[in-house]
């Protein structure tokens, strides 16, 4: 549904109304878009905004900020909010995705505990990529680097995109393999290597293989990539028919998305790879990163747009284009 009139939300105890001025469209809008991932409501999840007014009058120096919300509001009381692993809490919502309307309206409910000040420095075009950066940093708190390992990124996606750059910061050997020689590209102004995917041998030789293409090829590949003992890194959701039964899923909340149907496995035992799952990381840390300039992220926007034409933007960003944004 596409409500452009909707009332103004309800703030509830502890929240802030916030007015979007930049949204991204993530591949989970697009999935929510084409019926895969369970939820009605408001979408969207990335955003920076304006704090309008906060509920009980608190954090007054809030007011008129600008900020972005991390997506997932926990409880706080649950086994996994108390172990301080709030990012597994057992009865999360999800902005936009999960028990919670979202930002693509013109005003969004947001626990303040969720917001995080934009620095001067970064743009509101990039701040809305604190979501996909943190995951993307998020990555390297997984793996320790220990004597230049031969990592592998694959997927020329936007978490692709950003993983590589996070990988090329360690001292380790990194490529980015992809399907998409535009997108490849990319690597050049930031001096990384990358080829495509078909012209590589698969040689059971990388140290950790990053598997973004959230596909059962992916996986596949990477399981002939990484070498004996080696790490394989799974990130981001995806779609896949679910015709077949069901091999494995990398869960997202309260969905089911990252579908990874019909794969054999047994190379995990044959050479002892460790699979490892990897999802959101922190807001605040790649808000720095961006305003470091560590990430380099405005060369993802492949298309800009209106909120008002948003059901064009979520056709767009279903379509291929890398990455979709929308001003108020
Ligand atoms: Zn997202
Ligand atoms: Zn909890």
């Amino acid at each position: 549904m596409w409500d452009l009139d909707a009332p103004e939300p309800e703030l509830r105890r502890g929240e802030a109304l916030v007015r979007p001025t930049v949204m991204g469209v993530c591949s989970m809008d697009v999935g929510v878009a084409g019926g895969l991932v369970p939820f009605s409501g408001v979408m969207g999840h990335e955003f920076v905004g304006v704090v309008e007014r906060i509920a009980d009058g608190g954090y007054k120096e809030l007011v008129g900020a600008r900020v972005v919300g991390s997506m997932s509001v926990a409880c706080g009381a649950c086994d996994m909010c108390r172990k301080g692993l709030s990012a597994h809490c057992r009865v999360r919502t999800v902005l936009g995705l999960s028990g919670r309307d979202g930002c693509f309206a013109d005003r969004v409910c947001v626990p303040v505990r969720n917001l995080h000040v934009v620095p001067a420095g970064v743009s509101d075009e990039e701040g809305v990529f604190a979501e996909l950066v943190g995951a993307a940093l998020h990555t390297r708190h997984i793996f320790k680097v220990e004597g230049r390992p031969f990592v592998t990124v694959l997927g020329d996606g936007k978490l692709g995109l950003l993983v590589v750059q996070v990988m090329a910061k360690l001292n380790a050997s990194v490529r980015l393999l992809g399907k998409h020689a535009g997108r490849l590209a990319l690597c050049d102004r930031w001096g990384i290597k990358h080829r495509m995917v078909e012209e590589v041998g698969l040689r059971h030789d990388q140290d950790v293989v990053i598997d973004c293409t959230g596909t059962a090829q992916g996986l596949e590949l990477a399981m002939q990539m990484v070498r004996p003992r080696g790490k394989i890194i799974l990130k981001g959701p995806a779609w896949g028919t679910r015709a077949a039964g069901v091999q494995m899923c990398v869960g997202f909340g309260a969905v089911r998305a990252g579908v990874r149907e019909g794969v054999d496995l047994s190379p995990l035992v044959a050479h002892e790879i460790e699979l490892i799952g990897s999802r959101c990381g922190s807001v605040p840390e790649a808000l720095g990163a961006i305003a470091t300039k560590q990430i380099d992220v405005l060369p993802l926007i492949s298309k800009r747009g209106k909120l008002a034409e948003g059901v064009e933007m979520l056709r767009l960003a279903g379509a291929g284009e890398l990455k979709v944004v929308m001003a108020a």
